[in-house]
């Protein structure tokens, strides 16, 4: 194999032709499909009389608009009801494997896949969900796609893409204790912009993310989208081999010696070239908080909402009409501002180590009064764990609701929603206008922790200085 960096060789072992456009056919290794995004590409490939090529490489489950209360048949949502449903006929007839409600495997597309052992390194992996970045976590290369494009794949097990740059983006150091990779990344999303990374793989490294877990690493990659990134990923290493030991998923024997092997041929040689690198520090980086309605309008928790002033004149407009949506005021401290909502959950932070996280600061303190605080696990495997801990009794006694998993208040196609103007501090991934579920709802995005300290204060709060409260139990 050629020298170079992890993209080039993945991309390069799925190259299945040039076509005549210029773009490439890539093979895809790890097709997933939910409820939302495939029953109108199924509907194309049967008018078309075609069958599912790889149904083996397809893998489903149910996540954005499963109720997180009770999730008992027919759903209350009749709409809701039928994605369900059309989506359990298409992987019966196409001989599709679905982790449905109640199969113990069952939850967020981007968590499951990880848990199941699916997403491995050096694969190419495609899901009609934006943050499929999220794999990229295991050095796989994965493209949240479109509609007609899980059409393509589910008929091809390929689709047709341009190659892309690829950025390095280096990291000093080590986060902190109270830090996490969602501090790191709204930084960096902050720092570069949300259009920085179109056209780009964001190829993360540095001694601050070989230091992170495989659930941080997630976050990170899970949010390279949001910095216009078309995937992100991490070089897989010991930390990635020892998450994937024993899951479902992976070889066993023999057989998972040469997988091991083979995986860690694949990450980027020391002497590969980027289009381009950017250094950051993660020592100088503070629990960050979005005060806007673009992932980019990021703040420091002990920072104030920038003035136009501050910032450069292409930002001006975006600020201008943030400032007016999140009714802040340039100038003012972010924390203290107060919240209705506090959501913990989503593909991006709905794993078993941020609801330790979290349960770490609700442990023995109450939710603020009128605040209406949830937890929404990301999988029935994280739910299962969470409880095996005890985690939920810590919400539940200091006056979280304890739900069943799903995307719930990420986008809020199912019934959590915030309603009128209420503001939320969420740890989801997008903060647009209306994301929530109410057209003038407005999001705080953050770290599960501070989501936790803005539940139990009732407003932004530097998750550092609660730590330092003391607990009442
Ligand atoms: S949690 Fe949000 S971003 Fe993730 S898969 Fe669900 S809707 Fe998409």
């Amino acid at each position: 194999m050629s020298s170079g960096t992890l993209y080039d060789k993945v991309w390069d072992l799925h190259r299945v032709a040039e076509l005549p456009g210029g773009s490439t056919q890539l093979f895809i290794g790890l097709h997933l499909i939910h409820e939302v995004t495939s029953p109108q590409a199924f509907a194309a490939l049967e008018d078309k009389g075609l069958s599912v090529r790889c149904p083996e490489r397809t893998v489903a489950t149910v996540d954005h608009i499963v109720p997180t209360t009770s999730q008992a048949r027919p759903f209350a949502d009749p709409l809701a009801e039928e994605m369900l449903s059309t989506l359990e006929r298409n992987c019966a007839r196409h001989g599709i494997t679905l982790h449905g409600l109640g199969s113990g495997r069952q939850g967020i597309v981007h968590v499951i896949a990880p848990e199941l052992g699916l997403t491995q390194p050096g694969m190419t992996v495609a899901c009609g969900d934006s943050h499929t970045s999220t794999h990229g976590a295991f050095g796989a290369i994965a493209f949240g796609i479109g509609t007609s494009q899980v059409r393509d794949v589910l008929a091809s097990q390929s689709l047709a893409m341009n190659k892309l740059k690829v950025r390095r983006i280096w990291v000093e150091n080590q986060l902190g204790s109270g830090f996490y990779a969602n501090d790191l990344i709204l930084h960096v999303s902050r720092t570069l912009g949300v259009k920085a990374g179109v056209g780009h793989a964001y190829e993360f490294a540095g001694p601050a993310i070989e230091a992170l877990s495989m659930e941080e690493r997630m976050t990170l990659c899970n949010m390279a989208i949001e910095g216009g990134a078309r995937c992100g990923y991490v070089n897989p290493d010991q930390v990635t081999i020892d998450y994937l030991a024993g899951r479902p998923g992976v070889p066993s024997g023999e057989a998972w010696d040469r997988a091991v092997a083979w995986w860690r041929s694949l990450a980027t040689d020391p002497d590969a070239s980027f289009d381009d690198e950017v250094r950051f520090d993660a020592a100088a980086i503070a629990p960050t908080v979005t005060w806007g309605i673009t992932p980019g309008q990021g703040i420091a928790v002990n920072e104030a909402v920038p003035t136009p002033e501050q910032l450069e004149p292409s930002e001006r407009p975006i600020a201008e009409e943030a400032y007016r949506y999140m009714d802040l005021t340039p100038g003012q401290p972010i924390a203290g501002v107060p919240v209705d909502v506090c959501f913990i959950g989503s593909c991006t932070n709905g794993r078993l180590s941020d609801l330790q996280a979290a349960a770490a600061v609700a442990r023995g303190r109450q939710v603020s009064a009128g605040i209406r605080a949830f937890v929404v696990p990301g999988s029935e495997q994280v739910a299962r764990a969470a409880e095996a801990e005890g985690l939920d009794a810590v919400f539940r006694a200091a006056g979280f609701e304890w739900r069943e998993p799903g995307c719930s208040m990420c986008l809020a196609m199912n019934p959590d929603r915030l309603e009128g103007r209420q503001i939320s501090a969420s740890s989801s991934n997008r903060n647009f206008k209306g994301r929530q579920g109410s057209a003038s709802g407005r999001t705080l995005l953050m770290s599960p922790a501070m989501v936790a300290a803005a539940a139990v204060t009732g407003q932004v709060t530097d998750v550092r200085h609660l730590a330092a409260l003391p607990a009442t139990a």
